[in-house]
């Protein structure tokens, strides 16, 4: 018989919970791996192409569910690598936020206060860094133009982006070829591997059972690296201490389908998901009518015509991220940048007749496409997503070899979240539309329901156990030695972009799982100085 391979800490997942896990265990002294379902591209390989097989189909997951598709990164580095880096705190009322659960969906112990020496930590190492007015794209002037006559304020927002670097180029999705984006490629991981992590690429998690000696078992598929459908190979690994971190829409079924071998889930496991409240609208503006009213155009000899093109999120109004406003009415709105695909698709027609997602109207807006203008709004939904049975592997069944599959999440979205989508619409309309300087609509849900960057709460902590799966150090109920560092520890929608959040959580639930590993025998200290963040993305290392 084969010895089964052993490891202190196993990470499932390599983004933001699972690298900020990895460095600080691995430099405590633990041995640490971590699985990565992904590839492990870096710098050079990441290509200014959205063929299939370029580093975009490559490190992107695209899962349709039901009423609710969730986009991801599908690499080492996870969403970091394809995100827009736009990294604000959350505001202070999301900790007080009830929503329907009927309690402070938050643990007792976490406000933003508590929070903000966490926030620093991670802002210091990526680090995050506040853009000024210098380093906004014309569309971003455009938006907070346009909320300036509007008598709203917009500004620029903090982001992981080395301004130096950054050539606009605008492929952000892809993966940054010029290491501008500060991914975790360029601090934790690096740092994790520095103190003898492993990281491993192409392996795709299972599920976990139990070892005689009270730890855990964890099995995984190696995945083909052009088809992902295909399984190469299979094994286990034990640890003692198990942190997933597989994101918000991998890792409930990861335990769902655990629960034939480790026994009962707490009930809120794949309950309580959260799409951040997300939508996107689409403004057709008028080119003529923002130089009259607002006297902008765009500068000549710019690389790129279009007004969309650019950086991912630059400027966002933050009006309505208000506490004084009712729960449900509080929104952001940030002006973004999304590339051809899936955006050009969900667009409709302002004002159509006919179809306004395709069709003759939807085909004249096509051609206008360098005058398009997307705002991103974040409101706050429900919690009403639910996962379904788990699909026999992986979180979702895979529809072709990279990118796209078909996921057990179903989303129904509520009045309150309904309702939160069209105060937010109607603003961007209003704001948008005045003295003609754009016609407005927002992107259909028809086609793949609602759809989601940032998901959140699969699998929440809390202090309730009838509503969270974790308690608030982020250990599993019932499963001691498991914890969940990723977005869907997130007890709900923040309205603003999350990924500092789920950071800052995670590095404030490594002391707990510090203790925990060291009660489970693991040689291991809390207290490494914070990694320092490196210029070049690190690479895979030679086999
Ligand atoms: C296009 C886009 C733009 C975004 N822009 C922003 C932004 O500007 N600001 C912001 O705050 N957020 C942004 N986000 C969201 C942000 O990327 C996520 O909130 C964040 O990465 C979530 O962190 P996480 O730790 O929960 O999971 P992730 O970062 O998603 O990491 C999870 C990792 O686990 C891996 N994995 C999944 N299943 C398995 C398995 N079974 N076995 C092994 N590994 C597995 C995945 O491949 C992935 O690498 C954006 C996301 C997208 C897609």
């Amino acid at each position: 018989m084969t010895a089964i391979e052993k490891t202190d800490v196993l990470i499932v997942g390599s983004g933001f919970g699972g690298s900020i896990a990895a460095y600080h265990l691995a430099a405590g002294g633990a041995k640490v791996t971590v699985l990565e379902r992904g590839p492990w591209l870096s710098g050079k390989d990441f290509d200014h192409d959205y063929l299939l097989g370029s580093s975009y189909t490559k490190v992107f997951d695209f899962v349709a569910g039901d009423g609710m598709s969730v986009l991801g990164g599908n690499c080492v580095g996870g969403g970091s690598v394809v995100y827009f880096a736009a990294l604000p705190r959350a505001p202070k009322y999301v900790f007080e936020r009830h929503g329907s659960i009927g309690r402070r969906m938050w643990p007792a112990s976490i406000s933003r206060k508590t929070l903000d020496p966490w926030y620093d930590r991670v802002s210091e190492v990526l680090p995050v860094t506040q853009q000024d007015w210098n380093d906004v794209t014309y569309a971003g002037g455009l938006w907070a133009a346009a909320c300036d006559h509007s008598g709203h304020t917009a500004n620029p927002v903090p982001v992981g982006v080395d301004a130096k670097k950054c050539t606009n180029c605008n492929w952000m999705m892809a993966g940054c070829r010029f290491d501008a984006k500060k991914s975790l490629l360029m601090n934790y991981l690096p740092a994790a591997m520095e103190h003898g992590a492993e990281i491993r690429p192409l392996h795709e998690v299972q599920k976990l059972s139990r070892t005689e000696d009270g730890g855990y078992r964890v099995h995984y598929n190696h995945i083909d690296e052009e088809d992902y459908r295909i399984t190469t190979g299979s094994g286990q690994i034990e640890a003692k201490i198990v942190i997933l971190a597989a994101g918000a829409g991998a890792t409930p079924p990861i335990l769902q389908r655990s629960e034939d071998t480790l026994g009962a889930m707490p009930h809120a496991v794949g309950r309580y998901f959260s799409g951040n409240g997300e939508r996107l609208n689409t403004a057709i503006i008028n080119e003529e009518r923002v130089a009259e009213v607002l006297g902008l155009q765009r500068p000549n000899g710019k690389a790129y015509e279009a007004n969309q093109i650019g950086k991912g999120p630059v400027v966002a109004c933050w009006d309505f991220v208000d506490s004084a406003l009712p729960e449900y009415e509080r929104f952001s709105m940030e002006q973004l940048y999304f590339p051809p695909g899936l955006g050009t698709i969900l667009a409709q027609a302002p004002g159509a007749t006919g179809p306004s997602w395709f069709g003759k109207e939807k085909k004249e807006i096509l051609k206008q496409w360098k005058s398009w203008l997307t705002i991103f709004l974040m409101t706050e939904d429900d919690n009403e997503g639910v996962f379904g049975p788990p699909p026999p592997t992986g979180n979702a069944y895979r529809i072709s070899q990279q990118m796209l599959a078909r996921g057990p999440l179903s989303y129904d979205p509520t009045p309150n979240t309904r309702r939160g989508w069209e105060l937010a619409d109607a603003k961007v309309k209003e704001i948008l539309e005045k003295d003609g300087l754009a016609k407005v609509m927002p992107w259909t849900n028809d086609v793949v329901g609602a759809y989601t960057v940032h998901p959140l709460s699969s699998c929440r902590i809390g202090d309730d156990p009838a509503t969270s799966a974790l308690d608030d150090r982020h250990e599993l109920r019932g499963h001691p030695g498991i914890f969940v560092t990723d977005g869907s520890a997130v007890p709900c929608g923040i309205t603003v972009n999350p990924a500092l959040t789920i950071a800052a959580l995670a590095e404030r639930a490594i002391p707990g799982i510090v203790k925990a590993a060291r009660e489970r025998g693991v040689d291991v200290t809390y207290g490494a100085p914070l990694p320092k963040s490196i210029s070049t993305s690190v690479a895979r290392p030679a086999a």
